[in-house]
């Protein structure tokens, strides 16, 4: 492969995982550039100083960290990543340790780390696929969110404009409970079309007619709630999101309220 094919195609891979990190919903901004008149000097910017990436040989890449604090949160993982101490310092009497690795896949988790790092996941929730981590992915997009919110708008639009239209798809695996769809179809059956919190009527009936309501479990399963009649209620589905939201006591003792009501 010819050494400008080679750098046309270490550029393009390079611009893929820009691409895949910038839509990391919430995400700060890094972004992929090259040193002004040296094409093959192309790093990652983040805010926590660059990461160098160069094509060397056939197939062979050199991984700079430019700046101490880069080098303490990344110089573990590198050395981890690639069996070896750095191979070289690239400004002696500096801390720029610099790899040369063969392996793209190093370089892909090389970036995916500095970006995890300046994106400031929690550890739980690595860029790969996600064991068990549905709840801290939650946290993390609402960390994100109240970060959203803080935003003055102006800056706001333009990050909004300027968002890559492409949401990230990261694969969580995740417990769930399976609720009794008896216990479920019962409580709204009894409820009569009537939301147990509001008393006012569902705001539209599903094509068979039935009035829609959403079952809800006034002591949450995850907190230990049973799924049981005794504390299971039909709610429209705006009290719905409210009880998930603000889980309000007097919403809540409302609830067990009309429970004992149908128990008369
Ligand atoms: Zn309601
Ligand atoms: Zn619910």
């Amino acid at each position: 492969m010819s050494k400008s094919l080679r750098m046309a195609e270490l550029k393009k891979r390079l611009e893929i995982l820009e691409r895949e990190i910038r839509s990391i919903p919430g995400g700060g901004d890094i972004w992929l550039d090259q040193q002004p008149g040296s094409a093959k000097h192309m790093y990652f910017d983040g805010g926590a100083g660059k990461m160098y990436v160069k094509p060397r040989g056939i197939n062979e890449y050199e991984i700079a960290l430019s700046t101490n604090p880069l080098v303490d949160e990344m110089g573990s993982f590198m050395i981890e990543q690639c069996g070896k101490q750095p191979d070289k310092y690239n400004h002696p009497g500096r801390r720029e340790p610099c790899w040369w690795v063969t392996d793209f896949e190093i370089v892909r988790r090389a970036v995916y780390r500095y970006a995890h790092k300046s994106y400031q996941l929690p550890d739980e929730v690595s860029l790969a696929p996600v064991q068990n981590g549905e709840k801290a992915l939650m946290a993390w997009v609402e960390e994100n969110e109240q970060r959203a919110a803080a935003l003055p708008l102006d800056l706001l639009q333009k990050r909004a404009e300027q968002a890559p239209a492409i949401a990230r798809k990261v694969d969580v695996l995740s417990a769930t409970y399976i609720r009794n769809p008896e216990v479920a179809n019962y409580a709204k059956r009894r409820a009569n079309g009537i939301c147990d919190l509001c008393g006012t009527a569902a705001p539209f009936s599903k094509p068979t007619g039935e009035p829609y309501l959403e079952s809800h479990h006034v002591k949450w399963i995850s907190n230990g709630g049973e799924d049981s009649i005794n504390n299971v209620v039909a709610l429209c589905p705006n009290c719905h999101r409210k009880m998930h939201v603000l889980n309000r006591d007097e919403d809540i003792e409302k609830l067990e309220q009309q429970i004992l009501q149908y128990g008369r």
